[in-house]
């Protein structure tokens, strides 16, 4: 019984191998055979290369169904899938090159000349190009090969990928996930999520990372559900395929530039069974105002690189309803406690650090040994880093990541809730509430607050207002205007930026 995670994916190829697996934006369409036969001859390939096992291959590519089949055809090869960032650049590549020490780099051709000079210096022997236009070595390679391939055996335990997370709070770390981890929590999802036969899925987002890798391709996948597939996200080019889909999936960023489409409306939706968020926190704004619009609620779910989905509203109604401001309750066999400093349990509705336990917890950071022991309870619970409380129904509301948490003159302050007071005002488009060290607090609270276009805001007024809300101690001391938030690759506000620029304004 083989436990690789590409044999579960593949059992909906053989249903009706000659319909349509995915339709992508440039017109071309792949059937499920299609996916078979291309990975084949890519798992083919890799084998020809007789790496050793739990060699990893690192992929730097523009998004492409190509591109995922190479995701496919390394786990057909029991190979280790690591994808990166397509925004890194050099010197970024450089690290995880360096610390991942992969067998194989498939990069794009026009980065060919500086990653062969990275591959040199780590002693990757293999480098392919591979592009976004079904061009590039890797495919003049394997076209050579046999389209057919037994999958590699694999244990549910061997590993399956290494996803470097997102680099928010400081520097990226590889998760390493297993085929059982994966697994589990897509048969999970697919049943939590109610796929359903006629499902038809648009895939918008990048798979470089959980969400669009994970999250949306293996459900899809395991369903055998068609993709609509955009290699780049694009607001109007979702708008026109709702009526031909039935499920999307986005970050919050994603929701906030849809809702600016004039075309988004509930015609437009009427197919629709499922509107997925998450990856970082969705102002409750954007869930009211997607209803309205729309007539339908966004599904919020929470996860990360380390554990995949943790927690989701519910689909079905027989579930319960989706609730704006929550993350919903643990997945099935996902356990979720939340403790104090010293690991004591909260009680209801009080904040505390979220620490989960499940089959879909990752096995550890690559080559972290120490961070990895840090990271884990005695009683083998993984501590996330981020804090949240569960209210009476068990719903679980994320309020921030521990080391956002601010400790001003002895008080905690959590910069979500002071964000929300800020986001509510009229001609705030935004915000973003840090700590920076003072000389007499500790940390002195600050806030960056994006107005509406248009909109002039003034510091004394807004902090007049939040003096009249909120207790004195969770007030800013500045408020600083800005265009905009600085997002990593993910779409998530740097909040180690924010506090940099102010780092020396109270000592
Ligand atoms: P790093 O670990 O390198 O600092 P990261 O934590 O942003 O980066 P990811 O693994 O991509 O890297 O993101 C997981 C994090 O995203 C979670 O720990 C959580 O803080 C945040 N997140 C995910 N879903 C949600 C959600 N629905 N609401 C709020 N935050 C979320
Ligand atoms: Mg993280």
């Amino acid at each position: 019984n083989n436990a690789n995670l590409f044999c579960a994916l593949r059992a909906a190829f053989f249903a009706r191998p000659d319909a349509a697996a995915i339709e992508t934006d440039n017109g071309l369409t792949y059937s499920w055979r299609d996916l078979d036969r291309a990975t084949a001859m890519l798992a083919n390939l890799l084998g020809s290369l007789q790496l050793p096992a739990g060699s990893r291959v690192a992929a730097h590519t523009d998004k492409s169904v190509e591109a995922l089949m190479l995701y496919l055809a390394t786990l057909r090869a029991g190979l280790v899938y690591l994808p990166l960032n397509t925004a890194y650049q050099q010197a970024e590549l450089a690290y995880f090159i360096g610390d991942a020490q992969p067998g194989v780099i498939v990069c794009s051709s026009r980065n060919l000349p500086w990653v062969r000079e990275l591959a040199a210096q780590a002693g990757v022997s293999h480098v392919f190009t591979l592009d976004d236009n079904r061009c590039g070595t890797l495919l003049d390679q394997a076209a050579r090969m046999d389209d057919e391939h037994e999958p590699v055996a694999r244990d549910a335990d061997d590993l399956a990928a290494i996803l470097y997370t997102s680099g928010t709070t400081g520097r990226s770390k590889g998760a390493m996930l297993t085929h059982g981890n994966l697994l589990s929590n897509a048969l999970t999802l697919k049943d939590y999520w109610d796929w359903q036969p006629g499902d038809v899925l648009i895939h918008a987002l990048p798979i470089f990372h959980v969400h669009g890798l994970f999250v949306a391709s293996h459900g899809a996948l395991l369903n055998g559900s068609k993709m609509l597939w955009l290699s780049k996200f694009d607001p109007g080019a979702v708008v026109e395929r709702l009526p031909r889909a039935t499920v999307f999936m986005g970050v919050p960023t994603l929701y906030v530039r849809l809702l600016g489409e004039p075309g988004l409306t509930r015609k437009a939706c009427a197919s629709m069974r499922l509107f997925v968020s998450g990856s970082a926190p969705l102002l409750i704004e954007t869930f009211r105002d997607w209803q309205e619009r729309t007539g339908h609620t966004l599904l919020e779910r929470y996860g990360m690189s380390e554990t995949v989905m943790l927690a989701s509203n519910p689909c079905r109604s027989s579930d319960g309803s989706r609730i704006g401001g929550t993350v919903g309750k643990p997945l099935p066999g996902v356990k979720i406690r939340v403790v104090s400093d010293g690991g004591a349990p909260m009680p209801t509705g009080e904040v505390g650090h979220i620490e989960v336990q499940g089959p879909n917890v990752f096995k550890g950071y690559w080559r972290m040994p120490e961070k990895t022991a840090e990271e884990f309870t005695a009683d083998g619970w993984f501590k996330t880093g981020d804090v949240g409380r569960f209210d009476e129904h068990g719903h679980l509301t994320i309020v921030g990541r521990s080391k956002d948490l601010i400790i001003s003159g002895g008080y905690n302050i959590y910069p979500a809730e002071v964000e929300s007071y800020l986001n509510d005002t009229e001609g705030v488009a935004e915000s973003a509430v840090v700590g920076v060290p003072h000389a007499d607090f500790g940390e002195g609270v600050i806030a960056f607050v994006v107005p509406r276009p248009g909109v002039a805001l003034d510091e004394a007024g807004l902090l007049a207002r939040l003096k009249r809300q909120i207790a004195n101690y969770k007030v800013p001391k500045r408020i600083f205007f800005a265009d905009e938030l600085p997002r990593n690759a993910m779409g998530k506000v740097q909040k180690n930026v924010l506090r940099g620029l102010h780092e020396r304004l109270f000592v």
